[in-house]
């Protein structure tokens, strides 16, 4: 029955669950490591390995293994090819996904039937669908995608949220998480307080984490070996000599968070190289990709401030990336930030698990009201009497031997959350340009629901068009170009006797999903449009019978 929380992540994946007495428990599968590297080598037409053996083998290998998978999550195109089979992002994901149902099964004896899968706050709407497809790939039932920075507090808050446990503040408790991870970076201001989580802001870089500190490095120690042995060739020309010293560069990297120096060997083209590093050396030649994670930390406390909250109380370091010495340094000194590092690498698996046990016990909940008539179908378990409710967190404790305060628990904490991109539409410009204009924006809190007005540009207008956008990079673009087309559709056989200028009316709607419903009206001809954004990019269902198709026949090899 337990909702399994997994944590899907850049460079590192992990799977959880709740222990009897409420807390998390992270699964470890045979390897007996509580993560997995999200890396998949495609061994053979049929056959694949998943984590550290794959990550092995990248060097040796590296047409056929695929790591950073996530970046790739949303773009419908991209394909990994592998011994004449190609893999979209779902895909591959859905392969590591299966080690880890595989890993649990091993520690439980049970496969886990469904789950909450985590994404970056920043991730849009077909980045969430894509990871839903990954999971349905997989055989999973995914009960719902959740913010990652969420998860962390989660995890971090959940025992502060309670009111039988206290909160640390009686006026709750304000948490901005910087998580830098191996591919992403993500900062939210999150509040906790009065059983709620509410997310205040977000802001991030899909594009940014600890690799680029990797490759930053990888291009030193290669300079320093052409420096040295000016005849060999450049380990970076080959790719399984690159492959090498980028791994070469991410071990250093991690010395460095504890020590102040390191050597590094280059050996390459028969010639080896000893590279000294220190941290100050690993810090400069970074500080700009660090200088980069503060900014965006700024915009995000600039937000949140424009939201009344201008202070924050605790810091949550999470990503394996966090812990490097200078990240804490900088939050302290350009900031004033003093960062807690808190369980940085499961946090986010811990958090997505307390929040499937709430899912869970709510759905219970509400299905026994339902089932007494006491709730009405579709609405939520808060929309209850409080006697009714009492008495159905009672029956459900007792039926399934669940603390009733754990039951009472799942039912009141609320999470807020806020939108991740901007929506809008493209619509003709004072000058005639087609240009996109905002109707939801990013860190608009969520459910949203907006509408807006246009005019016909003719008279006697017998089509109307509605493209549908989503915002991509940072701000909201004034220039179509710069938009992602998420759905068009259009208002066809208008009857003529409609001036210019006939109000088209224009409805954005998002519920806790994130799903975007649009609706448009012609007003005076009484004509509505409805569109639901199932993102042009998705797969397309012949695309998904092939994978399907292809995914039964494949095989993890140990
Ligand atoms: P995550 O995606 O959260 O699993 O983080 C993985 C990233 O954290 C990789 O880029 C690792 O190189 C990096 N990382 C893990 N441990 C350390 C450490 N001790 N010092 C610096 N970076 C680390």
């Amino acid at each position: 029955m337990a909702v399994h929380g997994i944590d899907l992540g850049t460079t590192n994946s992990a799977v959880a669950r709740i222990a009897p007495d409420g807390s998390p428990v992270v699964l470890a599968g045979m390897s007996g490591e509580p993560t997995t590297p999200s890396v998949v080598l495609f061994a053979s037409r049929d056959e694949y390995v998943v984590g550290e053996g794959a990550r092995r083998e990248a060097r040796l290998d590296p047409e056929h293994v695929c790591a950073l998978v996530k970046r790739r999550m949303g773009d419908a195109q991209w394909r990994f090819v592998a011994h004449g089979k190609a893999w979209s992002a779902p895909a591959v994901s859905s392969l590591i996904l299966s080690s880890l149902l595989a890993d649990a099964r091993f520690a439980d004896g049970e496969e886990p039937k469904s789950a909450v899968i985590t994404v970056p706050a920043y991730f849009g709407d077909e980045e969430r669908r894509a990871t839903v497809q990954a999971g349905v790939y997989a055989g999973l039932d995914v009960v719902d995608v959740l913010s990652e920075p969420i998860a962390a507090a989660l995890s971090y808050g959940f025992g502060r949220l309670d009111g039988s446990v206290g909160t640390s503040k009686a006026d709750g408790e304000t948490v901005l998480v910087y998580d830098l991870g191996g591919g992403t970076f993500d900062v939210t201001v999150i509040e906790l307080a009065d059983r709620r989580i509410s997310v205040l802001a977000v802001e991030g870089d899909h594009q940014l984490g600890g690799a680029d500190w990797d490759e930053r490095l990888a291009l030193h120690l290669s300079r320093r070996f052409g420096e040295a042995e000016p005849d060999a060739e450049d380990p970076l020309d080959d790719s399984a000599g690159a492959q090498a010293l980028v791994l070469a560069a991410e071990r250093a990297k991690h010395e460095l968070s504890d020590a102040d120096r390191t050597d590094v060997v280059v050996a390459h083209d028969g010639t080896r190289v000893t590279v000294p590093v220190t941290r100050a050396e690993l810090t400069e030649l970074t500080a700009p990709l660090l200088r980069r994670t503060i900014d965006l930390t700024r915009s995000c406390l600039a937000e949140a401030a424009r939201r009344g909250v201008d202070r924050v109380d605790r810091v949550l370091l999470v990503g394996g990336s966090s812990r490097m010495p200078s990240v804490a340094e900088a939050l302290r000194t350009e900031l004033g930030l003093e960062p807690l590092l808190h369980d940085p690498d499961l946090a986010v698996a811990r958090g997505a698990a307390l929040y499937g046990e709430k899912k869970e016990l709510e759905r219970m909940v509400a299905a026994d009201l339902r089932t007494r008539g006491r709730l009405r179908d579709g609405d939520p378990v808060e929309d209850a009497a409080t006697a009714d409710l009492d008495d159905a967190c009672r029956r459900v404790a007792d039926a399934f031997s669940v603390p009733l305060a754990q039951v009472r628990r799942a039912v009141e904490i609320r999470v807020d959350t806020v939108v991740s991109r901007g929506f809008g539409v493209l619509a003709v410009s004072d000058v005639g340009r087609l240009e996109p204009t905002w109707l939801v924006h990013r860190n608009d809190r969520l459910p949203v629901r907006t509408n807006r007005s246009f005019g016909t540009v003719r008279a006697d207008q017998s089509t109307v068009q509605l493209t549908v956008v989503e915002q991509q990079g940072q701000a909201e673009s004034q220039r179509a170009q710069d938009v992602k087309i998420l759905v068009q559709g259009e208002i066809t056989g208008i009857p003529p006797g409609h001036d210019e200028g006939s109000e088209i009316r224009v409805t954005f709607e998002m519920g806790f999903d994130g799903v975007l419903h649009v609706t448009a009206f012609h007003v005076d001809a009484a004509m509505p449009l409805e569109l639901t954004a199932t993102t042009g990019a998705t797969l397309s269902q012949a695309e998904v019978a092939r994978e399907r198709d292809q995914l039964g026949r494949a095989r993890r090899r140990d």
